[in-house]
């Protein structure tokens, strides 16, 4: 006996009516639980770059094809979930209507042809995530694969789900071909092109019309099933991205969440630091203080671990890892979720503060989620580096007992953004560690200590090293060419026929290595006749480090103080030698009306050697490596005039480290970090240092005042224990200045009066 329509169409009927209840309940806790989050601003601006975020990251998977292999097996199977979504939707019509196929498209042999291509591709691509996840198992890699704390067993699961739907789907259409041909008509089935499906029919037709039959029927059943059975598990799982990374990506900062850091907003309200409203919040210190934005991102993470691979804390074994904060935060704010959606439904859909309605609120909830409310969301876990991270136990099992995300985790991070440039789905990891930075600083005052003397340095002083003010030009008495300060004759704007305003720097007026840099960057510039001036003790820190430590209101002091100085004396064009003031200067000081051209002085350089008012003639002969400074690069996308300048000098050899360009690692300073002590795991400059010394190169260069200390630092340490000898840390600039000065050079016999790099 073979089975009937009605049987069929009956199965099929519970199958569908029991998926879609649980499916519908999950996804409406989901859009809950993210429209529970604050207003996120700018998100649909600018929707013709948005458009093409999805064509490329999306669509084109351009982030994922960063990691070639993985890369490619993801392209198959999110080609299989596009191309067999037809077979999909003719499978679930096929349980009422017998033989059902698309009109026109349907039987179409190029269409039949390309899923049963994808059909195999889906099936190479899951056999190369097997073999990746068997490489890197995370019993067997610990902390070192990148699946460490990564639900392993439910990735595990759905690749096996995957597998079963191209294996069920393959079986009831091998089946339905043997069908149509045992009725005497073969192209009844429709399946022309389809050779996968034709190969499983020619091994099921010995088997009979009525196996054959059934099969199709069972077939089809199991297709049906497994497919909404996936759908409840990508639900219930990591693989929520299949649907939330493309609204994730549509909706992240364009053209990604590097550079500028994003103000503090309360409410979907730009915070108003000087007249703070009474019920203003001041960056995140719960989970439901995050935005719409951020609670879409912790259910976007796929768990990848690509972020974690690449990140200088992780590496040199601190508690922090992107992935695992973002997940840490994920599994706390959908435990926590009932309790806050019940909150602020008893609130008029606000967030409010602990009181008799949230108590009254908690009182109706489970165990499990009054323990979560009762968590605090940053604070010091029980942490141990040598058996533990951040909770995780050496083999990646969880704990969800103490704060949400460890005090030691968030202040590791040095804000180098390789987790958000990393990231296939978008994840704007910076703006979240910061916004509980913010909170931690501003109203728990809970930071490292040594912080204290940024803060108070920076407040008193205009400068992290607290020196005066006079002495912002020290560095002009040493050098025997004229540099021009504005103000000196009198002047109250920027005169004409000055090019570029010269920003020094703390570091390059007050530190002896920043400094020579600064002294060889306006010898080159005089060299090259460009007229430049300097604001002296008109300048002050730009405040990078105080935002990324949290402490917006003291950056807020300096970012207005000097808008108000630079529009002032009329600023346009300015040249830095920092890239943390680059960042600022150009990408943050436009949220305070202040619009500047800042160029690197790399960049200039490069121009004026372009140009021929810059000819490096003296050889180097020595081979070079190159540091990529995060905030030039990865933030500020600075990756050729560097590299150009480097291969123009005679005799260079230009040696590339292997964590070069976008994957640079830092050198362990952004972040603030340059202000904190590293107690925890290895040195992040030491970990660079020696990948530095491993290239061989005689000189490794550097294009940042913080990286230039931090690796000769690194390079001391291993000079000082003998593992390494003829190597040099030299400022790129210093480099250029050594082979563009000639005997006939204008600053030739006077100069900088240091016209050898900086030694380590
Ligand atoms: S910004 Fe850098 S240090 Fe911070 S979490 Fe991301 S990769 Fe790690
Ligand atoms: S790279 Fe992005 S998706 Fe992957 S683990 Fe990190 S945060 Fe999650």
């Amino acid at each position: 006996m073979e089975p009937s329509l009605a049987l069929r169409a009956g199965v099929g009927i519970v199958i569908i009516l029991v998926a879609a209840f649980f499916a519908a309940k999950r996804g409406l806790f989901l859009t809950n639980l993210i429209r529970s989050g604050q207003p996120a601003v700018g998100r649909t601006s600018e929707p013709a770059t948005r458009l093409e975020a999805e064509a490329t990251e999306v669509l084109g998977q351009r982030k994922l094809l960063k990691w070639t292999v993985p890369g490619i097996a993801h392209v198959f199977v999110f080609g299989g979930f596009l191309i067999l979504g037809l077979t999909v939707v003719e499978a679930v019509v096929e349980l009422f209507i017998h033989g059902f196929s698309f009109p026109f498209i349907g039987t179409w042999p190029v269409i039949r042809f390309l899923e049963d291509l994808f059909i195999l591709l889906v099936f190479i691509g899951i056999v190369i995530f097997l073999i990746i996840r068997l490489r890197n198992k995370p019993s067997d890699k610990g902390r070192w694969s990148r699946f460490y704390g990564s639900h392993t067993s439910g990735a595990w699961l759905v690749l096996v789900m995957i597998l079963l739907v191209i294996a069920t789907l393959t079986l009831y259409r091998g089946a339905k071909i043997n069908l149509a041909e045992y009725a005497g008509d073969p192209e009844a089935a429709g399946m022309t092109g389809g050779f996968v499906s034709i190969a499983a029919s020619k091994v099921l037709a010995p088997l009979g019309a009525t196996a054959n039959a059934w099969l199709e029927t069972i077939g089809l059943w199991l297709h049906v099933g497994v497919i909404l059975g996936f759908l409840l598990i990508v639900l219930n799982s990591k693989h929520l991205h299949i649907f939330t990374a493309p609204i994730n990506v549509g909706t992240s900062r364009r053209p990604n969440a590097l550079g500028p850091l994003l103000p503090m907003y309360s409410d979907g309200e730009r915070l108003d630091l000087e007249d703070p409203a009474d019920d203003a919040t001041y960056g995140v210190g719960r989970v439901e203080d995050f935005t719409w934005k951020g609670l879409l991102d912790m259910a976007t993470c796929t768990e990848c671990g690509r972020c974690q691979s690449q990140c200088p804390a992780w590496n040199t074994e601190k508690p922090l890892s992107p992935k695992l904060m973002m997940m840490n935060l994920r599994d706390h704010a959908f435990t926590k979720a009932p309790y806050v959606m019940a909150a602020q439904k008893a609130n008029d859909g606000k967030n409010p503060e602990f009181g008799d309605v949230n108590e009254e609120v908690l009182a109706r909830m489970s165990d499990k989620v009054q323990a979560e409310v009762a968590r605090e969301l940053v604070g010091p876990r029980d942490f141990d580096p040598l058996r533990e991270t951040d909770g995780y136990d050496a083999s990646g099992h969880r704990s969800h007992e103490g704060p949400v995300i460890d005090t030691d985790a968030l202040w590791s991070c040095t804000t180098c953004g390789a987790c958000v440039n990393q990231c296939p789905v978008d994840i704007e990891h910076i703006d979240h560690f910061v916004d509980m930075r913010r909170h931690q600083v501003m109203i728990q005052t809970e930071f490292p200590t040594e912080l204290n003397g940024l803060f108070k340095n920076l407040e008193n002083k205009g400068n992290p090293w607290g020196m005066n003010a006079n002495l912002r030009n020290a560095w002009i008495e040493e050098v025997d060419f004229p540099v021009r300060v504005f103000g000196a004759d009198g002047e109250d704007k920027i005169p004409d026929d000055v090019e570029y305003l010269f920003w020094v720097g703390c570091a390059g007026a007050y530190e002896d290595r920043a400094k020579a840099t600064t002294k060889a960057v306006a010898e080159l510039l005089y060299t090259a006749g460009v007229e430049f001036m300097v604001l002296g003790d008109g300048e002050t820190c730009t405040g990078d480090a105080a935002r990324r430590a949290g402490n917006e209101p003291l950056f807020y002091m300096q970012a207005v103080q000097n808008v108000e100085v630079l529009n002032e004396v009329g600023a346009k064009k300015i040249v830095v030698t920092c890239p943390h003031c680059m960042n600022t200067l150009g990408r943050e000081y436009p949220e305070f009306g202040g619009n500047y051209e800042v160029v690197h002085y790399s960049q200039l350089l490069h121009s004026l050697v372009y140009e021929n008012r810059l000819v490096p003639v003296n050889r180097v002969d020595d081979t070079v490596t190159y540091h990529d400074p995060c905030y030039l690069g990865r933030h500020n996308q600075v990756y050729t005039p560097p590299r150009v300048l480097l291969e123009s000098l005679p005799g260079a050899n230009l040696v590339e480290m292997e964590r070069s360009g976008e994957k640079s690692f830092c050198c362990g300073a952004g972040g603030a970090r340059m202000w904190m002590e590293e107690t925890l795991g290895t040195r992040v400059n030491q970990n660079r240092a020696d990948e530095a010394i491993g290239t061989g190169a005689g000189k490794v260069a550097v294009a940042c005042p913080f990286c230039s200390v931090m690796l000769n630092d690194g390079v001391t340490v291993r000079k000082q224990e003998g593992a390494a000898q003829d190597v040099e840390v030299v400022d790129l600039a210093a480099l250029m200045l050594e082979s563009v000065r000639t005997p006939g050079s204008p600053t030739d016999g006077a100069g900088s009066g240091d016209p050898e790099p900086a030694q380590a």
